[in-house]
Parts: C-alpha cells; sequence; structure tokens
C-alpha cells in the first residue's frame, strides 16, 4: 500500500521538496537548496536529486511517486517542460531558456522513481482541493495566485460536467498540451495597462506584486500624513505588500483605498471566473491574499455587479489555506492521484 508521495516545487530560485502522506501532512520539514536555474538543465537537475534524496532521507519512508511542479508551459502526459523562461544558460551573448526539456524522464532516471509534473499555478489549485479549503470534496474549485505573476488552476468535478463522468474528487484542467489556466491573463480591461504577455488590462497587469507596490508608492507620497507613509518613515521605497495589510489593519483610509482599488479588479476576475466554471469555491492564494478584509471586502462588492446571482450563490470566495509550499503540496497531490490510479 502506497503511504506517501514525494511532493517538488520547482522554482526560478530554489528547488523545495517534502514527503506527505495521503492527508497532505509533511512528514518531514522541507528541504530547500538553490535550483541554479540559469546554469543549465544538468546542474538544475543535479539540484533536483540532491533535494529528493535529501528530503526522503528525511521522511524515514519509501514514497511512491515524484510530483513536481513546475513554473512554465508544462505537458503533463509526456513530462516534457515545452517552455519556462526562468530556467536556461547562457549560450555566448544569448540566454537559452528551456524548451521541450524531458525533465520527467530525467529526473526518473536519475530516482529510480515515477514522475509525474504539471505547471506550479494549475497544481497549487489541486493541492488546495485536496489539502486545503477544497477539502478533497468542494464541487470544483479555481484558484488564483497572486504574487510576482498571477497564476491559476481550474479543479473540476463530475458535478460541473455533463454526460458519462464518474470520477471521484477533483481532476485538473489543463488544455491541450498543458496550457490552460492561465487566469492571470484574464482581461478586465481591454484599454488597460500593458501586460507581459504583450495584452492589455489583464488582471495580473492590476494586481501583480509589483503594480501594488508602485500603487503604493504613489498614494503614499499623495498622502504624506497617512500612517501608511508615516509607517515607511517618509520613505515610500520601502513599501511592501505586507506593511500596505498593515496599515490597513490598523485603520488607514490611505492604505484601505489601494486593496480596494485592487479588489475591484479582481472581482471582475473573479466574477469572469464564476460565469464560467460556476464552481463551489473561488480560492485566491500567494501572499498577497494575507491582505484579509480590505481586499476581500471589494472583492465580495464587486462580484456582486459583475456575476450571474445564480452562479454567485453557489459561489464562496475565500483566501487559500495553504499559502505556504503551495507548489510542493500541488506535486503531492499530482503525485496521490497517480499512486492511486496504478493500483
Ligand atoms: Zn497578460
Amino acid at each position: 500500500m502506497v503511504t506517501a508521495v514525494v511532493g517538488v516545487d520547482l522554482g526560478g530560485t530554489n528547488v523545495r521538496a517534502t514527503v506527505l502522506n495521503r492527508a497532505g501532512e509533511l512528514l518531514a520539514p522541507v528541504v530547500q537548496h538553490p535550483s541554479r536555474a540559469q546554469e543549465g538543465f544538468k546542474i538544475t537537475l543535479e539540484q533536483i536529486v540532491l533535494t529528493v534524496r535529501e528530503a526522503i532521507e528525511a521522511s524515514g519512508v519509501a514514497p511512491a511517486v515524484i510530483g513536481m511542479a513546475v513554473p512554465g508551459h508544462i505537458d503533463s502526459s509526456r513530462g516534457v517542460v515545452r517552455w519556462a523562461p526562468n530556467f536556461g544558460e547562457m549560450r555566448g551573448e544569448i540566454f537559452e531558456v528551456w524548451r521541450e526539456v524531458p525533465l520527467g524522464d530525467a529526473v526518473q532516471a536519475r530516482l529510480q522513481l515515477p514522475v509525474v509534473m504539471g505547471n506550479d499555478a494549475n497544481l497549487a489549485a489541486l493541492g488546495e482541493y485536496y489539502f486545503g479549503v477544497g477539502r478533497g470534496q468542494a464541487r470544483g474549485l479555481v484558484m488564483l495566485t497572486l504574487g510576482t505573476g498571477i497564476g491559476g488552476g481550474v479543479v473540476l468535478t463530475r458535478h460541473q460536467v455533463q454526460g458519462n463522468a464518474h470520477w471521484e474528487g477533483g481532476v485538473l484542467l489543463v488544455g491541450l498540451g498543458g496550457g490552460a489556466g492561465e487566469l492571470g491573463h484574464t482581461v478586465v480591461n481591454f484599454a488597460g495597462p500593458r501586460c507581459g504577455c504583450g495584452a492589455r488590462g489583464c488582471i495580473e497587469a492590476y494586481a501583480r506584486r509589483d503594480t501594488i507596490v508602485e500603487l503604493a508608492r504613489e498614494e503614499a507620497r499623495r498622502n504624506p500624513d497617512s500612517l501608511l507613509n508615516t509607517l515607511t518613515a517618509d520613505d515610500p521605497s520601502k513599501i511592501t505588500p505586507a506593511l500596505v495589510s498593515h496599515a490597513a489593519e490598523q485603520g488607514d483610509p490611505t492604505a484601505i483605498a489601494i486593496w480596494h482599488e485592487v479588489g475591484v479588479y479582481l472581482g471582475v476576475a473573479v466574477a469572469n471566473l464564476i460565469n464560467i466554471f460556476n464552481p463551489e469555491i473561488v480560492a485566491i492564494g500567494g501572499q498577497i491574499a494575507k491582505a484579509g478584509a480590505p481586499l476581500f471586502d471589494a472583492i465580495h462588492k464587486t462580484v456582486r455587479d459583475y456575476a450571474l446571482p445564480t452562479l454567485l450563490q453557489d459561489c464562496r470566495i475565500v483566501p487559500a489555506e495553504r499559502l505556504e509550499d503551495a507548489g510542493v503540496l500541488g506535486g503531492a497531490a499530482l503525485a496521490w492521484q497517480a499512486a492511486e490510479a496504478r493500483r
């Protein structure tokens, strides 16, 4: 009987791994090493192998499957990274990013364990479905992860499809070739600011970390007497999202207004997602979800204006519960699905 799997979160800075049981409980602390993402595939592969070996050793058990969360366009059926802009190496003057890298087979060959993998934001949603607010039984969950960029994931259940679908639990929408679930590029204003993807007015352009920080700096300069500005000792370059939250908790109108503005745009995006997927849960993940009531009040208020009422009635919009280690948990959730399918 399978008692444990490995969850791996491969990031542009670090690779993290641990061993988890079926309830999503960590059987040992997370092991972390630099991923050396800019030094080429072979070196990054060795960093992954090292991290997973140490994680297995620390847990004292023999896991059955490795599940890996990778930032990029992942073809999970082939275990291939189709494109990952954070990884690569210098060839002459040019940084060549990973394209069509057979990462799954490479890790499998080195560690002699089956490997499954997926996009990190997609898998964060799957992890949250099984080990967080979804409890493994919500009738559908859509998640937005707010951070440097905005990632997303859609977990569908048999309650949301019509026809001969008998599966239990949640399955991940990955699309043709693994590219689905790019919820951060939901357009909320077609004439809005330019997004990193080249389009205009994506929710990522409004609610990614840097945009929030820029907005907060501007507001702090414009309101020198605000608590937000006072907390920076008149140096708005010190502003972080956590500082905005701290000021908002103290009732600072400037800080509350910042979360309100971000929340209105997020609310439009969430309303679109509710209208498309009719999920039981929309989870907001990432560190920015810690902003709490000032952000969520604006999301709720806006969603009421843009989502279809009967769909909204069935839906809860909540912060994700597993804000830390979302990638590791997502890898583990996928690994559990694979382990159970093999039985
Ligand atoms: Zn975009």
